[in-house]
């Protein structure tokens, strides 16, 4: 099996096959024109380091995807996102070896898949393909993406007036540190559940039981629950059990400070799952990929 940076993985237990470390570096201008430029990216590249280079070198659209950890081949798996803004904003194509056969094949972005954290990658085509590389169509002009309340509130108390992307990139790299654990020195895969969607009358039903509950509108008449306050509300956050955890300032976090094994982290996710079931009746995915 691929494997990136392994931020986004956990192992149920010992792995018994072959595992391949993507480690293609290389950034490339492939095409150019007035608005944008589009550049190539080696799969194994740091998903952070990219987006330096890309604020160093004024081509903007990553800037509120700073200090996500893993490689560029992996963005597109997960369609990885935050703070308003998805990779699929700026993915043009991908270029991806067919395992079984080892042709090299183009993926436009139509032929992804690209979901909420999801692909075709994480889908229908998991484990058929190895990313090579990732191309994105960056902007020469600054496009400000800044609707998210921590990114609002942010720029309110240092009370400064947001006029270029650069600040962004700054705003979350500072909250994202403040809140979130870096994994080289407390073990986490980031947010270990999805963001269930519920439809608007189950929204509507939750806020009479729960008035502080935080939900935001879809499309379709779904909305999206926080599920890091579900968790939360739950009495989770700051949780210890077994060497596992729920990160003390953020509940979607699950941490494993005591290097226990995946599947009593595992189990400490089945645990919550159940209980948001039972509060909540809403059901929890998990985020990272687990290999059985
Ligand atoms: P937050 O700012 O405390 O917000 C809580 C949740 O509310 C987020 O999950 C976010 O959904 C949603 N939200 C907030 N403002 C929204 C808006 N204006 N419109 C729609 N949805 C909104 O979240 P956080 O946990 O500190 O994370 C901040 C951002 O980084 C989020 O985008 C989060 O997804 C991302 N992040 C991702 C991971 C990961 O492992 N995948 C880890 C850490 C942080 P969304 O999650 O859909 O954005």
């Amino acid at each position: 099996m691929p494997l990136g940076g392994g931020s986004n993985v956990v192992f149920a237990g010992d792995f018994p096959g072959l595992i391949i470390r993507i480690q293609i570096q290389g950034r490339e201008i492939v095409d150019e024109n007035s608005e944008f430029v589009w550049l190539r990216v080696g799969a194994g590249e740091n998903w952070h380091q990219l987006v330096e280079y890309c604020i160093d070198s004024q081509l903007w659209g990553l800037e509120n995807l700073a200090l996500i950890p893993g490689t560029v081949g992996a963005a597109p798996v997960q369609n990885i996102g935050a703070y308003g803004v998805e990779l699929c904003d700026c993915f043009e194509e991908l270029r991806a070896v067919e395992i079984n056969s080892g042709v090299a094949v183009t993926f436009i972005r139509e032929a992804c898949g690209f979901g909420y954290r999801d692909s075709i990658f994480k889908g229908k085509l998991k484990g058929q393909y190895i990313i090579t590389s990732v191309t994105l169509k960056l902007s020469k002009q600054p496009r400000m993406v800044c609707d998210y309340p921590a990114l609002q509130q942010h720029f309110k108390r240092l009370g400064v007036a947001l006029e270029s992307p650069r600040q962004i990139y700054n705003a979350v790299c500072e909250i994202r540190q403040s809140k979130l654990p870096d994994p080289v020195e407390i073990p986490n895969a980031g947010s270990f559940f999805q963001n269930p969607l519920v439809s608007e009358a189950k929204y509507k039903q939750l806020q009479q039981q729960f008035p502080g509950i935080v939900g935001y509108p879809q499309d379709h008449q779904m909305v999206k629950l926080a599920a890091g306050w579900l968790i939360d509300n739950a009495g989770w956050r700051g949780f210890n059990e077994g060497g596992v955890g729920v990160h003390e300032k953020q509940a979607l976090v699950l941490i494993n400070p005591g290097h226990a094994k995946g599947k009593t982290l595992l189990a400490l996710a089945a645990k919550i799952q159940h209980d948001i079931l039972i509060r909540y009746d809403v059901s929890l995915a998990i985020e990272p990929q687990v290999v059985d």
